[in-house]
């Protein structure tokens, strides 16, 4: 009677540097099925313990702007100190073809670019319990100096007030409730109305109608929901 798009979810996650976007994705990956994490593009240099090809890959300014020539980024954007951060194209329509959910990380001027050629695109905007939690969690984190840490804190304030370009808003105060609050979130995009690609009513007619003037009464299999 109803068939649902087999089409995976775009899901773009955004919020200021220091929320927990990394840490609720990699959970995410970690307790969920049928998701894929994308891996981005970035000339900024690795922190300690970050591998070439998991968190990103690290490449030169001249290698980024060829992969920009070569129209190999889905969008790009250039944010903390001058750095280049992209989103490769391979793959993910691959992903989504099969179904599988694919989640950006990506700051507000990469989500406004995936927007405007994704309508369907999922937008969730990650938000730390308050700015001083942020600022603690920039401090502890400990990958960035005090001049780069004031230089994020800044621009979180900024991307905040860009937060209605978004669907949804999880508070990462507790980690395990901000994911599952994620997860609850990706479970209803998969029951929306809009998300289904026909439904077959002839058949259930017939069946009612013809139930409805002989007087029979209805079995479980009258009507079916793929
Ligand atoms: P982002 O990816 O948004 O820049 P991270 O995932 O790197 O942020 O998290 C920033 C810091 O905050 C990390 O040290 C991480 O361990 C910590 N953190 C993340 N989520 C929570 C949470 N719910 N409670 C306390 N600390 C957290
Ligand atoms: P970080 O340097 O802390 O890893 O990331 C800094 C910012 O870059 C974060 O806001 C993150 O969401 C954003 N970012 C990471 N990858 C991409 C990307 O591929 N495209 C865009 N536009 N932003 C990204």
């Amino acid at each position: 009677m109803i068939r649902k798009n087999h089409k995976g979810i775009f899901i773009v996650i955004s919020g200021p540097s220091g929320a927990g976007k990394g840490t609720v994705c990699k959970e995410l990956i970690k307790t969920s099925e049928n998701l894929w994490l994308s891996v981005s593009m970035t000339t900024r240099e690795p922190r300690d313990g970050e591998t070439n090809g998991v968190e990103y890959f690290f490449v030169s300014k001249e290698e980024f702007q060829k992969q920009i020539d070569e129209g190999n980024l889905l969008e790009y954007a250039i944010i903390h100190s001058n750095h280049y951060y992209g989103t490769p194209k391979a793959l993910i329509s691959e992903y989504l073809n099969v179904g599988i959910d694919v989640i950006l990380e990506i700051d507000i001027n990469g989500a406004l670019q995936i927007k405007e050629n994704n309508k369907e695109a999922l937008f969730i905007f990650i938000l730390p319990p308050s700015m001083e939690e942020l600022k603690n969690r920039l401090i502890k984190r400990g990958t960035e100096t005090k001049e780069k840490i004031i230089e994020r804190f800044k621009r979180g304030y900024q991307e905040i007030n860009e937060i209605t370009k978004y669907n949804y808003v999880v508070v990462n105060d507790e980690l395990d409730k901000a994911v599952d609050k994620v997860k609850a979130i990706i479970t209803a995009e998969r029951c929306r109305v809009d998300r289904i690609e026909e439904v077959f009513l002839n058949n259930s007619e017939e069946v009612i109608h013809e139930k409805l003037i002989s007087n029979k009464t209805f079995n479980n299999t009258d009507i079916t929901i793929d």
